[in-house]
């Protein structure tokens, strides 16, 4: 791991600091906090590596070498070596299960007078403004330091008092914890950059789902993958009314999702024969709801030869003809799956603002053609009757089986990470 040439480089570490003040800060290591609500007892283990196997893919892509690893009920980020500090804090954060990222400096023990200096040095350098209070928290790891906690809290806090007289004590409220844990070595940090919360994916299965070229279903599996769902995805497609420039669309889409998530496995399925027949056999008001059946069956599915326990959508109560609740329940209906709906009660501005958040928003915008737009009739019904539903499809009997199985056959899988 080059640990010598590191602390050289460490030594002059937070030289390097003071001369690079506001770009990059030179910290070695993170830590990572992470929610303690459900972890309990032996779920903890499933928790941290699911938490630990997400990092390691967030940072795949990052500039730098990192050792993402458990030690002592807490899970660490060491950069060995140079690395690009930006992008791996934007990349910790889009890792559901972490709620705050430390960005730590990492000491060789040179002795408690060295710390002192490091320590006053750190905050030089970290607090511009020094209109502030503090605390500081000590913790040995190893109990062998000549000093104690209690010692080393009360000494490292007379030293920034003197050196900042500005800055106050504030044991109960402080804005700044500066934590000084003594293990091998010795780490520093105080900053807490928010993570995405949620639970890392992997902790709670997997579910399918139904993606389309919109704004409204990448939101929706975000939200379900916040809640450490895994993702497969089925894309409907009806070529040629629909552009393989639209297609790839929706697979840039999974990619973006998946950064969040991790891989996609995307089914891409070749949707026009079904459409053009339900067009040729059923009353056209009805044509939005019964494709939305078919999709729906289709997506089941393969949600249930892959495992996955539900499926997903980014339905909104009452946005279009489709979503009415007689549309949704005409839909749901076909389903034996529970169908999770995370953005049900969403206004399309509360949508969109997921959207942005996620960066989803501009690709979704990308202007090309959906196949449900296509066939949309002029009237749709907006309170299907299930039964009529149900008597229309029957004027499907005929090929309907064969199409099914086709459209199935046919599919296409992508892999979007
Ligand atoms: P989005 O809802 O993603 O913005 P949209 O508004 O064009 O896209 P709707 O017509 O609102 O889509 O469809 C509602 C939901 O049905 C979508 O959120 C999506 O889950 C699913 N869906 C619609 N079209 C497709 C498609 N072509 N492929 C896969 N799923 C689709
Ligand atoms: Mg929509």
């Amino acid at each position: 791991m080059g640990g010598l040439v590191w602390f050289a480089k460490k030594r002059t570490g937070l030289d390097c600091l003071r001369k690079e003040r506001g770009k990059t800060m030179k910290f070695h290591s993170f830590l990572i906090k992470y929610g303690e609500i459900g972890i309990k007892g032996k779920n903890r283990y499933l928790f941290e590596d699911a938490l630990v196997r997400q990092m390691r893919y967030a940072l795949k892509d990052v500039d730098g070498e990192f050792n993402v690893h458990k030690a002592q009920g807490r899970v660490y980020v060491d950069a060995e070596g140079e690395y690009d500090y930006e992008e791996t804090v934007e990349s910790l954060k889009r890792v559901f299960g972490i709620v705050g990222i430390c960005p730590v400096v990492r000491l060789e023990d040179q002795g408690f007078e060295q710390l002192k200096k490091d320590v006053e040095a750190y905050v030089a350098e970290v607090y511009p403004d020094k209109n502030k209070t503090f605390k500081v928290e000590a913790r040995r790891e190893r109990k062998s330091y000549p000093l104690n906690s209690m010692e080393i809290n009360c000494e490292l806090g007379g030293v920034i008092l003197d050196a900042f007289p500005e800055m106050k004590v504030d044991v109960h409220h402080p804005d700044i914890r500066l934590n000084v844990e003594i293990r091998k070595e010795i780490y520093l940090y105080s900053e807490i950059i928010p993570g995405a919360g949620g639970m890392p994916v992997g902790t709670n299965g997997k579910a399918m789902l139904l993606l389309s070229g919109g704004i409204d279903s990448p939101v929706a599996g975000y939200m379900i993958a916040k809640r450490g769902v895994g993702l497969e995805a089925t894309y409907f497609h009806a070529p040629p009314y629909t552009s393989e420039r639209a297609k790839e669309k929706v697979v840039d889409l999974a990619k973006l999702v998946a950064k969040y998530s991790g891989p996609i496995k995307l089914h891409v399925v070749n949707f026009t024969d079904i459409q053009l027949y339900i067009y040729e056999k059923c009353p056209h008001e009805e044509l939005t709801i019964i494709m939305r059946r078919y999709m729906m069956k289709i997506a089941e599915h393969f949600a249930k030869q892959n495992n996955c326990l539900g499926l997903i959508t980014g339905e909104s109560i009452g946005q279009v003809a489709s979503q009415t609740m007689q549309s949704l329940a005409a839909t749901n209906d076909v389903c034996t799956l529970p169908v999770y709906r995370p953005v049900i009660g969403f206004d399309k501005q509360e949508i969109v603002d997921v959207a942005l958040k996620i960066d989803t928003y501009e690709t979704s915008i990308l202007p090309f053609e959906d196949c449900c737009t296509i066939f949309v009739a002029k009237h749709p019904v907006t309170k299907p009757n299930l039964e009529r539903i149900i008597k229309s499809e029957q004027k499907l009997e005929e090929k309907i089986d064969e199409l099914y199985q086709q459209a199935i056959d046919t599919t296409e899988v992508i892999m979007c990470r």
